[in-house]
Formats: structure tokens, sequence, C-alpha cells
């Protein structure tokens, strides 16, 4: 689904993302892992399009998708979900979740996307014309998910959907994506400062420090190598 090979990024001076090789099958669920600035966003905002690629390529189910712009990317089947989600709060969440199907022109798609969207999360159906601003922080996530899966996409990037949520509503959110990919068989790339959760619904693993991946493997063996996870994962 994904071929990463030798992507490199850097913010001027600063190398962001060095030399990173790695591909994803479809239907995984991959755990980006690995601690503060180790590059873990800089990966997501490189392959999505929304930062350039100093070196190196992207190629998605074939094509070459390394110098091409956000939106392009995402009209591929790409939908990337920032930390904190990027929910715009003075809207509803029924607009909120509109945002995310704009570009779908066909009316009977998009309203089966929304019944979709509602029984995935539950609470958002019971909030459809409420400010998102009322939201928790839990459905605030779930909104922002919520969002990206109204344009359909087939690879997922989710960047620390668990930041600042208590376990139950993470283990919540874990089951849906757990869910999604059994359903749907979407491919999801999740980065997570959360390793023991991340590992637990993943297939495979990759673990990134100073911008270079360190290790590679399936999550049960990562999550069973107690060196690395000394070194890295931090559980
Ligand atoms: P975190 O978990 O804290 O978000 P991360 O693993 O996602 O960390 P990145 O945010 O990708 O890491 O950062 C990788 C490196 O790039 C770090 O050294 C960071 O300081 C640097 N960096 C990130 N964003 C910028 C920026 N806008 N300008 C300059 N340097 C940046």
């Amino acid at each position: 689904m994904l071929e990463v090979e030798g992507l490199t990024a850097a913010y001027g001076p600063v190398r962001a993302l060095d030399d990173v090789t790695m591909s994803i099958a479809p239907g995984a669920i991959t755990a980006v892992l690995g601690a503060n600035g180790a590059g873990k966003t800089t990966l997501l905002r490189t392959l999505s399009g929304l930062h350039p690629a100093k070196k190196g390529r992207v190629r998605m189910d074939g094509t070459n998708i390394t110098a091409l712009a956000a939106d392009r990317i995402a009209r591929l089947g790409m939908a990337h979900v920032p930390e904190g989600g990027g929910v715009l709060t003075e809207l509803t969440v029924e607009e909120n979740l509109r945002l995310g199907a704009l570009w779908r022109k066909d009316k009977r798609d998009r309203a089966k996307a929304f019944t979709e969207v509602y029984e995935l999360f539950e609470p958002l159906a019971q909030r459809q014309r409420k400010p998102a601003s009322t939201l928790s922080g839990g459905e605030r996530q779930m909104l922002a998910i919520g969002r990206a899966l109204m344009g359909r996409p087939r690879l997922l990037l989710l960047d620390e959907p668990s930041l600042g949520l208590a376990p139950m509503i993470t283990a919540s959110i874990m089951r849906v994506l757990d869910d999604l990919r059994a359903q749907t068989g979407l491919t999801v790339l999740l980065v997570e400062q959360n390793a023991r959760s991340a590992l637990s619904i993943a297939d495979r693993g990759l673990v990134l420090s100073l911008g270079r991946v360190v290790a590679s493997d399936e999550a049960k063996t990562l999550a069973a190598d107690d060196q690395l996870r000394h070194a890295y994962l931090g559980f």
C-alpha cells in the first residue's frame, strides 16, 4: 500500500527524518513509536504532503506521491489526523464532518458516510447539532477521526490520538480502529507516545530515534523486547 524509501526531511539545518525506509501492507495497523522529537510527526507530515521531502521517495499503490500537494494525496486516499485533531470548535459536529466530505459530490455517498461515522462513534450521533466546543477531549478526537473517515480514505495517518485522554477513552478509540480495519480493510499508520496501547492493536511497529529507524518488526516482537522497551518505548 505504501512504500517509503530513503525519506529525509529537515527544518532548515535540523534533520528531522534521516533515510527512513518502510513499507505498509494493505489492511495493516502500523505503530510509529519513539521519544519526543524522534521525528514521528515529521514522518506523517512528509507522507501526507504537508512538509517537503529533501530526499527519498514515497509510493502509494505504486504511484509516486513524493512531490504531490497535500490535497492531491488526500484525493488518492490518504487522510491525516494531526495531533490534537484540528477540529473547528465554532462549527457543529455535523459541520465538521461535512468538511471531511466536501469533495465527495455524490449526495447518497455522503449521507452513507454520515451514517457510518455516527454508527462508529455513538457520542457524535447524539451531538450532531452541538458546537464542537462542547465536546470532551475524547469526543473531539472521535470527531477528528470521523471527519477523516468521511472522505473514505484507504490509508489513515493518526498523530497521537490518545494525547491527554483517559486510558478508558484511549482504549475505546483503539477498539474502533481495530474494528474498522477488520470491517473495511482500512490501513492505519498510528503515531503514539503510548507505546503499550499502540502495540496492543498494531500488527507491526516502527521505532524512530533522532529521525532514524532503529527497529521495525512485528508488534508482538517489539513489545517482548525488554532492551528496546527500556531504551525507546518507556514501558
Ligand atoms: P513529539 O512527540 O514531541 O511530537 P516527534 O517524534 O513527533 O515528537 P517531530 O515533531 O517530528 O518529532 O520533531 C523532529 C525534530 O524536528 C525535533 O528535533 C524537533 O525539534 C524538530 N522540529 C519539529 N518541528 C520543527 C519546526 N517547525 N521547526 C524546527 N524544528 C522542528
